[in-house]
């Protein structure tokens, strides 16, 4: 995300906030244009774009049941085209870990930074992270690891989609 300029998702979050739907005649984008055009992008997007981008919206318990009950949908539906013969424990298991990982994808010990600490400093030693072997990004746990990769493959997807498309419709 750059940093100068609000992202698409930054600037619907303001937007659903607002209380000024007013369209504008002159064509300037006003929060209208936002909303529509989330509603019309999470639509097209496959059933757990909404939830997703809901969730990332606001961070509430409830915003990320929804978002949760789609992914469940999301491996139950993709394990049975690909055969995966996940017990009803191993979907959750799948969902949810999936679902954390796209919610906070940055590696837990070095907060993404990808270089190991020097413990009491705020400064970053020349070694790489052994947890996430300097990549920065949260480990994927080994157990069910296939599945849960491609699952968060398919979240990140999802919100790029809807990025893009929202993009599209406000340019
Ligand atoms: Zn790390």
């Amino acid at each position: 995300m750059s940093d100068e300029k609000p992202s698409h998702l930054e600037r619907l979050s303001l937007a659903l906030y607002t209380n000024n739907l007013t369209m504008d005649v002159n064509r300037q984008r006003t929060d209208y244009d936002y909303v529509v055009a989330l509603g019309i992008a999470t639509g097209r997007n496959g059933s757990v774009a909404a939830p997703l981008t809901h969730l990332h919206l606001h961070s509430t318990q409830s915003a990320y049941r929804q978002a949760h009950e789609a992914v469940v949908d999301l491996v139950k539906r993709v394990g049975s085209k690909k055969n995966w013969r996940l017990n009803a424990g191993n979907t959750k298991r799948v969902a949810d870990l999936a679902l954390a990982h796209h919610v906070a994808p940055a590696c837990p010990v070095c907060s993404g930074r990808k270089w190991q600490s020097i413990p009491g400093t705020p400064s970053t030693s020349g070694a790489p992270c052994t947890a996430c072997r300097g990549s920065g990004r949260r480990p994927v746990h080994r157990n069910l690891h296939d599945e849960i990769t491609q699952i968060i493959a398919m979240l990140e997807k999802a919100d790029d989609l809807t990025s893009r498309t929202i993009g599209r419709l406000l340019r």
